[in-house]
């Protein structure tokens, strides 16, 4: 059977992460989120963590060497497909998966972009009103609240903002994201292998629009 790789784009705050985990529950897929990895470095005290931290406090990119090196090593799970979440971000990173994707994949499976498309506004609005847990569950104050006010469903956890869901460093990651991106979803458009969708829709709606896509392509 061939693998399906599915790279989710959009700006923070676009929903791709929560997009990304949704399918990644509907297939057995891997997701690889270099956000999340990251975090958990941190989170873990290892010696990557202290290194990428002052990058994720200021929302600038870690190095690429530090960041493929975790892709390479996530690449290595046993498994019918992956879903990339934050990766690649610039092109040099595309430029690496794709030599990875060479090495790794045959000949009939099957890489796709996924841009989940939403307005700076809306983004903006949906980063301040984020509430982060250590565990990695992400709530919206308004549209998807914990039960219990600053604690996590999940595990009971203390909810936090992400350091870099404030203003001034939403705006810096907003622009990291559209010089970087551009590059990148044009190589995807013109392989034939971009899949749009409308980012400004309830979550489930969202989630549905990526399934039927993916249905017509054969993907799921
Ligand atoms: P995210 O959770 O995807 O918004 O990522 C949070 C932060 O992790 C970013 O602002 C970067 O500091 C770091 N990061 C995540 N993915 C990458 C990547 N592909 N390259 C470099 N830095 C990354």
């Amino acid at each position: 059977m061939s693998k399906k790789i599915i790279i989710f784009f959009g700006p923070p705050g676009s929903g791709k992460g929560t997009q990304a985990e949704m399918l990644a529950k509907k297939t057995d897929w891997k997701k690889i989120s270099t956000g999340d990895l990251f975090r958990a470095e941190i989170a873990n005290g290892t010696k990557l963590g202290k290194s990428v931290g002052k990058y994720l406090q200021a929302g600038k990119l870690v190095p690429d060497k530090l960041t493929l090196s975790l892709v390479e090593e996530s690449l290595k799970q046993k498994t019918s497909g992956f879903i990339f979440d934050g990766f690649p971000r610039n092109k040099r990173q595309l430029n690496d998966l794709l030599a990875v994707f060479r090495k790794r994949l045959k000949k009939n499976d099957l890489a796709y972009a996924l841009e989940v498309a939403v307005g700076d506004k809306e983004v903006k609005q949906r980063l301040s009103q984020r509430r982060s847990c250590a565990c990695g569950a992400v709530y919206h104050l308004i549209y998807n609240p914990p039960i219990n006010e600053g604690v996590c469903d999940i595990c009971g956890g203390k909810l936090f903002t992400r350091n870099d869901d404030k203003p001034k460093v939403i705006a810096h990651r907003l622009k990291l994201y559209y010089n970087e991106s551009k590059s990148i979803l044009d190589y995807w458009q013109k392989q034939g292998r971009l899949i749009k969708i409308a980012g400004e829709q309830p979550i489930k709606k969202i989630h549905e629009e990526i399934m039927e896509k993916l249905k017509k392509l054969k993907l799921v």
